[in-house]
């Protein structure tokens, strides 16, 4: 057999050479591969659209009277640090109508009891529409009201739907479930629940409520919706409420 190029014997030396460096970048790369972005299975980027409602110094300082009356009469901000995820869904049957009513400033005068309670209005950080957008209505680390006790350390997720005609979709459960990864993967969470299930949290170091007599019963987003969220991610082994 006629010796070739292939063993490097009988390569000019300009082949040589460019072999050594093509071997060098080779090894540069394998080194280096672990800084870049690798997408593991199941870690996909997520796609969020930012559609931000009015959440300017108006809201800012009716949220800051909130946050005194209800957890720390010394609070000089309205920034949280997330360690609980908890999902909603709106009954509200549209995004739009969703976003128009988190957009008001003020709690609406004819829902006594949360008016009485705060003129901040409700609102949450996220909606997921029913195909599965989601969409970020304001900075993760400002405080929403959106769960009595708990809007302190709390990111809130709604759902468009509710629990009869609207019944939330599979689009949503994925959608809640990416959105729980990429959270977790942004900040210490510990524990995701339902609104419906708040309550349970009352004996835990993240309840805080001044008022004793400030509380209410929910049924939302139902207990096949976080059984449903929450096996796809237990991989991440996050808590829920006590029993
Ligand atoms: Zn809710």
């Amino acid at each position: 057999m006629p010796r070739t190029g292939s063993d490097g014997c009988a390569m000019p030396k300009i082949f040589k050479v460019m072999r050594v460096v093509l071997s060098g970048i080779v090894l540069f790369c394998a080194l280096m591969a672990p800084v870049f972005p690798v997408q593991q299975p199941g870690h996909e980027a997520i796609k969020i659209v930012d559609k931000p409602i009015d959440f300017g110094s108006e809201r800012q300082k009716l949220t800051l009277e909130y946050r005194r009356t209800h957890q720390d009469p010394e609070a000089q901000d309205i920034t949280i640090h997330p360690q609980l995820i908890i999902l909603h869904y709106t009954v509200t049957p549209t995004f739009t109508a969703t976003w128009n009513y988190f957009n008001q400033v003020h709690a609406e005068g004819a829902r006594e009891q949360l008016a009485a309670a705060g003129d901040v209005n409700v609102s949450a950080h996220f909606v997921v529409d029913r195909d599965g957008t989601i969409y970020r209505l304001l900075p993760e680390t400002w405080m929403a009201r959106h769960c009595i006790g708990l809007n302190h350390v709390a990111i809130g997720v709604e759902n468009v739907g509710d629990n009869d005609k609207l019944k939330l979709t599979p689009e949503q459960v994925a959608a809640d479930a990416a959105l729980v990864r990429y959270l977790a993967a942004k900040y210490p969470i510990t524990v995701l629940l339902g609104h419906h299930e708040y309550r349970r949290m009352e004996q835990t170091k993240y309840f805080l409520e001044r008022d004793p007599k400030y509380w209410n019963t929910k049924s939302d987003p139902g207990d096949e919706f976080m059984t449903a969220v929450r096996a796809k991610v237990a991989d991440l082994h996050l808590g829920a409420p006590p029993q």
